[in-house]
């Protein structure tokens, strides 16, 4: 019997892993994409032992182009595909590492337009299909210290938001979920110190990957797991701008580089 194949980026770790875990107990086959094959390889045994589905490992950095195209090419045949893959960057734009802020654009921008250029033109040509993307609520609004970060999950719900619209009526699902703190390894990625964010704020990736997908399974434009998150997301819309930024500036001034003690400069 023919199981149906999602493809999830950035499945070696955090809310891809769950995306993976959910979707294999909803019986999809899987296609893992990181660039850590043995993660990777360690959660398709995973899935194949407890449900019973194959995970085929494809391993790739998707800020580099002839990695990003094997992936695409792997795309075009999957019935669902979540882009979840990305990273963010911590600081004064100017005291960054521009290749850094360009790999993010990369990874967070470039490799979801191209993966879902390819996976959707082929789910359209069939008639049905799925795809989530993962933005944030850092893409409600502008977020100083984080610059970079938020205009690229920005792009995602705005691109995302466009394509839902776009599809509608040929049997394409697409979605775009919006988390907010979640309890991955972004944050030590990112190399932020989220000690004094308070716990109140905090969900489970596990949780965060179920909304996304359910909300996917309705055809939900947006998805915002959590009710605070909801609250934050949607007083954006009504809060003029310049209160916004300014806002964002404060709260964002706050965190601390790991390993640099003080606020940022
Ligand atoms: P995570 O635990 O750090 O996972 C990030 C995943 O992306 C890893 O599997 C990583 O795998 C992969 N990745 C990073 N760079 C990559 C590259 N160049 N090529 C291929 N894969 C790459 O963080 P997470 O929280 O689960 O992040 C998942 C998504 O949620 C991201 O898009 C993030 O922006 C978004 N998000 C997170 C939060 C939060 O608070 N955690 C909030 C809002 C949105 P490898 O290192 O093996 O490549």
């Amino acid at each position: 019997m023919h199981r149906p194949i999602a493809l999830v980026t950035g499945a070696s770790s955090g809310i891809g892993a769950q995306f993976a875990r959910v979707l294999a107990g909803r019986g999809h086959d899987l296609v893992l994409v990181a660039r850590d094959r043995a993660r990777l390889e360690s959660l398709a045994k995973e899935l194949g032992d407890t449900y019973g589905v194959a995970g085929e490992v494809v391993p790739a950095d998707l800020t580099d182009s002839a990695q990003l195209a094997a992936v695409e090419e792997r795309a075009r045949g999957v019935d669902l595909l979540v882009n979840n893959a990305g990273f963010g960057t911590y600081g004064r734009f100017v005291d960054l590492d521009v290749d850094g802020e360009d790999r993010e654009v990369r990874c967070n921008v470039l490799a979801v337009v191209r993966l879902t250029h390819a996976a959707a033109s082929a789910m359209v040509e069939r008639g049905r299909g799925g795809i989530l993307n993962v933005a944030s609520i850092a893409g409600f609004q502008p977020t100083p210290f984080d610059a970079t970060y938020g205009a690229t999950k920005a792009f995602v719900l705005s691109f995302t938001q466009a394509l839902h619209e776009e599809l509608k009526g040929t049997g394409v699902a697409v979605s775009v979920l919006c988390p907010g703190f979640t309890r991955t390894e972004f944050q030590a990625r990112a190399g932020i110190d989220d000690s004094s964010i308070p716990s109140f704020l905090w969900q489970e990736a596990d949780v965060v990957a179920r909304a996304g997908l359910d909300g996917l399974a309705k055809n939900r434009a947006v998805v915002i797991p959590g009710a605070i998150n909801r609250v934050a997301g949607n007083l954006t819309l009504v809060t003029p701008d310049a209160v916004t930024r300014r806002v964002a500036s404060i709260v964002m001034r706050r965190g601390r580089r790991i390993g640099q003690p003080g606020s940022i400069r």
